[in-house]
Order: structure tokens, then sequence, then C-alpha cells
């Protein structure tokens, strides 16, 4: 079986539940910190020997800033214990801006840590309240600035495409120059989504939306590379030398262990995912099990395809040598094939690689319906 070099650590807690989201979080309960720790830690020793060296480990949630540093000081002895770390690892953890203090900060620099990721979503009071979120614009420019000094390399998340915002731009634009003037490595941009059975999805299921993100979503395409933000994937932008290790890793077909409750794995062709409530997670462990509540292997023609939809997030796109060494022939030239059927402004293919055009990655959604 090969080893995986990447490692993705859940944290499932939330300081409360934003209105939108339909991520597996939660504010925590009494004991719930004592429970996922034991569980997290048995997990890692289980999983520890499908694991090599690591080239990346990335701590997402939920929000693991709310973990005070104590608890991060349990967490770090876990992973130190189990696994092995290459000579220069990738290593990330997701922070908000409203629970992230110095103390951590001095506690994951004098660790491995080297990347931080901040939930900024917006630098609009008003956008901040109407998506729920506990910090201010100010706490958020702070939470980046003390990241910066710190000498961490930082990404910062936002979100366009807000109900009831206007299609005029200009919130979104703001929050864009805002973000860059902070002077971040990275910036990660996502389209809001209304997820069914969250208050947003009961609120604006109907709803018309002021916009359907295409708009905002070229503005970033067209302003960040300006400012010397290149994109290297659909929702991600970076300085040279500043690309998500651990992100490529998944686009380019990658192992990689998942930790923590609903965390998702992909080791030796086998996908699985943890079971996503607490104790359902942390009670399998505590009997000896593995905490998965769902696992397929994916082979063949249905593995190739995943993959190449995969690669064709990136602007790098599919390499056709590795994978025709990965997949065979048969399968990459009926990808080629479907891919040469697609416009030549939104994706181009030659005998090397496969990749698709800024306006390709605009459009990628109906792209990859035609190849998966
Ligand atoms: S902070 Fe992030 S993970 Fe937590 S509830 Fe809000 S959107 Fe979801």
């Amino acid at each position: 079986m090969s080893e995986a070099a990447s490692v993705y650590l859940h944290v499932p807690f939330c300081l409360s539940k934003c209105p939108y989201c339909a991520f597996a979080s939660a504010a925590a309960c009494e004991g719930d910190w004592e429970i996922y720790l034991r569980a997290a830690s048995s997990e890692m020793e289980r999983r520890a020997p499908e694991a090599g060296p690591l080239e990346t480990l990335y701590a997402g949630g939920g929000t693991p800033s709310v973990l005070s540093p104590g608890a991060w000081g349990g967490l770090i002895e876990s992973i130190e214990k189990f696994f092995e770390f290459s000579d220069a690892p990738e290593v990330t953890i997701e922070a908000n801006p409203g629970s992230l203090t110095k103390e951590h900060l001095t506690l994951w620099r004098g660790w491995r840590v080297n990347r931080v990721s901040l939930g900024v979503q917006s630098l609009d009071d008003g956008e901040l309240a109407a998506l729920g979120r506990l910090h201010s614009a100010s706490q958020a420019a702070e939470a980046a600035l003390m990241c910066l000094s710190a000498g961490f390399s930082v990404s910062l998340d936002l979100m366009f495409g807000l109900p009831g915002t206007p299609d005029d731009l200009r919130g979104w634009a703001g929050t864009l120059r805002r973000a860059v003037a902070l002077g971040p490595h990275h910036i990660s941009v996502y389209q809001l989504c209304i997820e069914p059975g969250t208050p947003f999805g009961a609120a604006y299921a109907d709803a018309p939306r002021a916009s359907d993100g295409y708009v905002p979503y070229r503005y970033a395409q067209w302003l960040l590379p300006r400012l010397g933000y290149e994109q290297y994937e659909v929702a991600s932008f970076a300085l040279p030398g500043h690309e998500s290790a651990h992100n490529l890793n998944y686009w380019y077909d990658g192992s990689y262990i998942g930790i923590g409750p609903s965390a998702w794995s992909c080791v030796g062709g086998v996908r699985s995912k943890n079971a996503s409530r607490l104790r359902d997670y942390a009670e399998a462990l505590a009997q000896g099990h593995a905490p998965t509540d769902y696992a397929e292997r994916i082979e063949g023609e249905a593995a190739a395809r995943q993959a190449a939809v995969l690669a064709l997030r990136t602007r790098r796109g599919i390499n056709w040598r590795r994978f025709r060494a990965r997949y065979g022939e048969a399968f990459a030239d009926a990808i080629r094939k479907d891919l040469e059927n697609i416009p030549g402004d939104l994706a181009s293919t030659d005998e090397f690689s496969a990749s698709l055009s800024k306006k390709g990655l605009r459009l990628g959604n109906a792209i990859w319906a035609n190849i998966i």
C-alpha cells in the first residue's frame, strides 16, 4: 500500500454555528474537548502505520483556534508521538479572528506550523453581521497582521455572492482590496452556497440572488493577478511560492489520512469518511473499531475521471505522462477526446497536458459534468 504523506486533522468545534454553515461543527459541550483529544490521539495511533514522513499537515474545521493553547499542546504531543515529518513540511492551521490569540501563535510558531489560514469572509462589518460571523472587519485585519508579524505564511478566505448584497461589486471589490492591503501570501475566494437544512437555507432558498457569482468571481480573476496573486486553482490565488501544498496533494490525486469526526481519507484507492457525530466517532475508537461510516474503493474509469476533474481544477491541469502511467492509455485517450470537444477558449489539450483557461475555470462545473 502506498504511504500517505498528508494528514488532515478535523477540529469539530466552533464558538457558535454560522447560519449558512453545513460543515460538521458545533459549539462544544462540557467534556467534549477531552473526548475529542482522547479519540483523535487513538485514531492517530491507529492510522500512523499508513503514513510515511509527512509533507503536509492541515488542521481545519470547525475552528481549530477555538481549542485553547493547552488543548493544542495535547494535540501536538499526539501528532509528534505517532507521525514523522519530512525535512520541510507545510503545516497549516485554520483560525478565526474571533478566537485566535497571541498564545496560539506563539505555541504554533514554536512547533512546526508555518501557515495560518484565516476565515475572514468579508472586510465589511455589515456583511459580517449579515453572515452571522462573530468578528468585525477590524478584528479580522488585526488577526491577519498578528499572523504576518509572527512570521507565518498567511491565507485569507473571502466569500462573495452574499444574499441581499447589491451586484454592483462595490462591497466585494472593497473587501478584496482591503484584504490585499494587509499583505497576505494567499487568498481563497468562495461563493456562498445556500445549503438546505441551514437557517440560510430556510430563509433564502427561493430568494433571488443579487449575484450568480460569475461577475464577482471574474473580478477576482482580473484583480488579484494584477496585484501579484496568480490563480493556481479555481478558488485559490497565491504569491509565488505560497501555493497550498496540502491542497495541491488533493488535486493531484495524492493519498491523505483524515483524523477526527467527519474527516475524509483516501489511501490505497479507498476513500472513506469518519462518523460525523463526536460521540459515535469516539465510541467506535474506544471499542477498537475504525470510526468510519462510509468507504468505497474507486478504480478503473471512475477513478481516472475523478482524478482528471480534480487536476482540471488547477491551472497546470492534467499531465498526460503521469496520468497515463497511473490510469492507462485507454482512459487517458477517452478523457482527452472529451476535452477536445470543449471550445478552445475554455480548455486546451495537447500531447503533454490539458488545462482550463480562466474562462473555463469560471464555467468549471459545466465542463467537469462532461468528464465525470
Ligand atoms: S466558523 Fe466556519 S465551520 Fe464554524 S460554523 Fe462558521 S462557517 Fe461553519
